[in-house]
């Protein structure tokens, strides 16, 4: 059977709608097929977390599409730990699927742009690479990948620098410069699509500069990016 085929297949259970998120300024919305994640995408932040920043090669990780947060939503503590960090990263939506994509044309494969939290249940994560086993547990679980309303390239154009950071309850904990990733998005676009094909409605979380931390039940997150927009999430008291 060929995808087109599929298009209209019947399905012996449903599993509701699919995965999507907002877009300004309009009312379709832009589904979501896979999340990449890439780690370790900003020198302070690689040094916080104990490694060195040299320019060795980007390495991926990956979320569940069903563990996206609407923006403004107020969601609870996550089960399972006991050590949740905040990472805000600029998300990049595909439009445009491909294999090998060259630098210079990754930016024709970009829809458009949001602000996203990768939340990380921090003390799995941990045991994990001292275990050497999969991150999954500690990066993709209910409610992990809060986003924002997508904003398309026509109206934030392809934000290369320009201010990112974090609040928790109005203080900044985290504040960096796009400019400061190690790898750029077009490279990262580039490096991705080396290694899996990169399909139409894959995001793309591009790294976290230095102040990663952890939150509290009660706690209130404000997310920025210049140009891209603005993240708010509250965690249940
Ligand atoms: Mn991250």
């Amino acid at each position: 059977m060929g995808k087109d085929d599929l298009r209209n297949a019947k399905y012996v259970i449903d599993i509701g709608p699919v995965p999507s998120l907002p877009v300004e300024g309009s009312d379709a919305r832009f589904p979501v097929g896979r999340i990449y994640c890439v780690g370790r995408n900003y020198a302070d932040h690689a040094r916080e977390m104990g490694h060195d920043p040299d320019r060795e090669p980007p390495f991926f990780f990956m979320k569940a599409a069903n563990s996206i947060v609407q923006n403004n939503s107020t969601i609870a503590y996550p089960v399972g730990t006991k050590d949740v960090h905040h990472e805000i990263e600029m998300v990049v939506a595909i439009a445009k699927g491909g294999k090998n994509i060259p630098v210079d044309q990754a930016l024709d494969h970009v829809w458009g742009y949001g602000v996203g939290l990768d939340m990380t249940r921090r003390d799995v994560q941990g045991e994990a690479k001292k275990m050497g086993r999969p991150w999954e547990m500690g990066k993709s679980f209910d409610e992990s990948a809060p986003i924002t309303a997508l904003k398309p390239v026509s109206a934030t154009g392809h934000p290369a620098k320009g201010a990112i950071w974090l609040k928790v309850n109005g203080q900044v904990k985290q504040q960096g410069d796009l400019a400061m990733q190690i790898w750029t998005v077009p490279e990262q676009i580039n490096y991705l699509s080396s290694l899996i094909t990169l399909q139409p409605g894959d995001l793309i979380f591009s790294g976290t500069p230095a102040g990663v931390g952890p939150i509290k039940a009660g706690d209130k997150l404000e997310g920025h990016v210049d140009r891209v927009g603005d993240l708010v999430v509250t965690y249940r008291a």
